[in-house]
C-alpha cells in the first residue's frame, strides 16, 4: 500500500543479504496483514558497492539515507576486500554513513529470551527476563579527540596519544536519549563514567545531573564507575535499566552485556541522529554481527539479529510500538517451539535454515494477529 514510511535497505556482503531477505518478507507481511506499509528503496554498501563502484559507499546512497526516515543495513567486509586500500574498504562505508549522518546515541539492548536461557555465560536466575538498554555516545570521546597520534620523542622512545574530549552538548544530547528511553521502558538511568580519575568524566557526571534536574525530574538517575559497571553487569545485570557512557566505556560495556544473551546471531542495534524540529531522527538500525563470511552463502545465518532491528526501527523510527512487539512475541514463540539456526543449537531441538527461521517466524504472526 502506499505510504510516507521510507525505508532504505542496503544488505551489504557476506550473510547481510540473506538476512535482509527475510526482513523483506516480514515488511510484506506487515503490508498485507497489518496494513503498514513502506516506501522501500534498496542499495549497495560495503565490498558490493566497491566492486560496482569503486567506493564502499556512493554518494547517491548516502543521500538516500539522509532523506529516508529509517536505514536497514545488514553487513560488510570478507576476505575479497581485506587487501584493499583502508580508505576504501567495505567497513569505511559504514563509517561514513555513521558519521554523514551524525549518529551519536548507540542503542544496543541486552534482552534474554526464556528459550535461549542456558546460551547465556551466567546463571539461569541472574538472566531470566533480563531487558536492559546499552546506550553508548557514539560519535565523540576518546575515539575522535585530538591530539591523537604517535611521537618520537628520543631516540627508541616513543609516546601514542588520545584525548578524551566531550562538550556539555554532547552529553546532553546523548543523555536526553537515554532519560526519554527510560520513559518507555522501566524508568530510571545509569550514568557510567570514571568521574573519580578523569575531570572529562566528573563533567560528565555534574552535566547529566543537571540535565536530569533541569528536564527530567521525574527520572530516577543513579552515577557508577564504569569499572563497578562492568563488575555490576555480571554480578546483577537486572539491577538496570538504560545504561548511558562515553563511547570508550560503551565499546566494552555493550560488549559484556551482549554475551549475557549468548549468541551474536540474536543481537540487534540502533544508531539514532539528533532529533529536527518535527521530532524526525536520522536513524540507521543494524546487526552486532558481521558478515559471517564463513557462513556465507550456505542458508546457516541466524536472520533474528537482523529481524529485531527491523523491530527497533518500528518502535525508534516509525512509534509502532505494537507492531515492534508483534516481532519480538514472534521471535520467542519461534525460539519456544524449539527451532534453532546452528549458532543457537541445543540438545534436542530442532535445526533449521535462514530461510526456514522465516517461515516459523511468519507463521507465528500470522497465529500472533489471528
Ligand atoms: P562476524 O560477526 O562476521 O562473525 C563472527 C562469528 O559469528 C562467525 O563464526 C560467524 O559465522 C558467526 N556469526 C555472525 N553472525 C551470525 C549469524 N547471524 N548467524 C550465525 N552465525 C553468525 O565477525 P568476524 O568474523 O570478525 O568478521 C567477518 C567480517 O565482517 C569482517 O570482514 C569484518 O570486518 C566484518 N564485520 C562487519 C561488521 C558490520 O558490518 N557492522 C561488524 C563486524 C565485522
Amino acid at each position: 500500500m502506499a505510504s510516507n514510511k521510507s525505508l532504505l535497505l542496503l544488505p551489504g556482503d557476506g550473510i547481510g543479504p540473506e538476512v535482509m531477505g527475510e526482513v523483506y518478507r516480514v515488511i510484506d507481511w506487515f503490508d498485507r496483514r497489518r496494513a503498514v506499509g513502506f516506501d522501500v528503496k534498496e542499495g549497495l554498501v560495503g565490498g558490493a558497492s566497491y566492486d560496482k563502484y569503486g567506493t564502499p559507499v556512493a554518494d547517491e546512497i548516502v543521500d538516500q539515507a539522509m532523506q529516508s526516515d529509517a536505514v536497514l543495513f545488514g553487513a560488510v567486509g570478507g576476505p575479497k576486500w581485506d587487501n584493499l586500500d583502508f580508505s576504501v574498504k567495505p567497513e569505511r562505508g559504514l563509517l561514513r554513513l555513521r558519521k554523514d549522518m551524525d549518529l551519536f546515541a548507540n542503542l544496543r539492548p541486552a534482552i534474554v529470551f526464556d528459550g535461549l536461557i542456558d546460551t547465556s555465560s551466567l546463571k539461569p536466575e541472574l538472566v531470566r527476563g533480563l531487558d536492559i538498554m546499552i546506550l553508548r555516545e557514539l560519535t565523540g570521546g576518546i575515539y575522535f579527540g585530538e591530539p591523537r597520534g604517535v611521537e618520537e620523542i628520543s631516540e627508541g622512545e616513543r609516546r601514542g596519544i588520545n584525548t578524551e574530549v566531550y562538550t556539555t552538548s554532547e552529553v546532553e544530547r546523548v543523555g536526553r536519549v537515554a532519560f526519554e528511553l527510560a520513559k518507555k521502558r522501566k524508568g530510571f538511568v545509569h550514568s557510567v563514567e570514571k568521574a573519580n580519575v578523569m575531570e572529562s568524566g566528573q563533567m560528565w557526571r555534574e552535566d547529566m545531573q543537571a540535565l536530569r534536574d533541569r528536564e527530567f525530574p521525574e527520572i530516577p538517575i543513579h552515577h557508577m564507575y564504569a569499572d563497578n559497571a562492568a563488575m555490576q553487569l555480571v554480578r546483577q545485570p537486572k539491577q538496570f535499566d538504560v545504561l548511558v557512557t562515553t563511547n570508550l566505556f560503551g565499546d566494552i560495556l555493550s560488549d559484556i552485556a551482549a554475551m549475557l544473551t549468548g549468541s551474536l546471531g540474536m543481537l540487534p542495534s540502533a544508531s539514532l541522529g539528533a532529533a529536527d524540529a518535527t521530532g524526525r531522527r536520522l536513524a540507521l538500525y543494524e546487526p552486532v554481527h558481521g558478515s559471517a563470511p564463513d557462513i556465507a552463502g550456505q542458508g546457516k545465518a541466524n536472520p533474528i539479529a537482523m529481524l529485531l532491528s527491523f523491530a527497533m526501527a518500528l518502535r525508534y523510527s516509525f512509534d509502532l510500538s505494537e507492531d515492534a512487539n508483534l516481532i519480538e512475541a514472534g521471535v520467542a514463540k519461534t525460539l519456544d517451539a524449539g527451532l534453532r539456526t546452528d549458532d543457537i543449537m541445543q540438545n534436542g531441538m530442532a535445526g533449521v535454515s535462514t530461510r526456514g527461521m522465516g517461515d516459523a517466524l511468519l507463521q507465528e504472526l500470522d497465529k500472533l494477529a489471528a
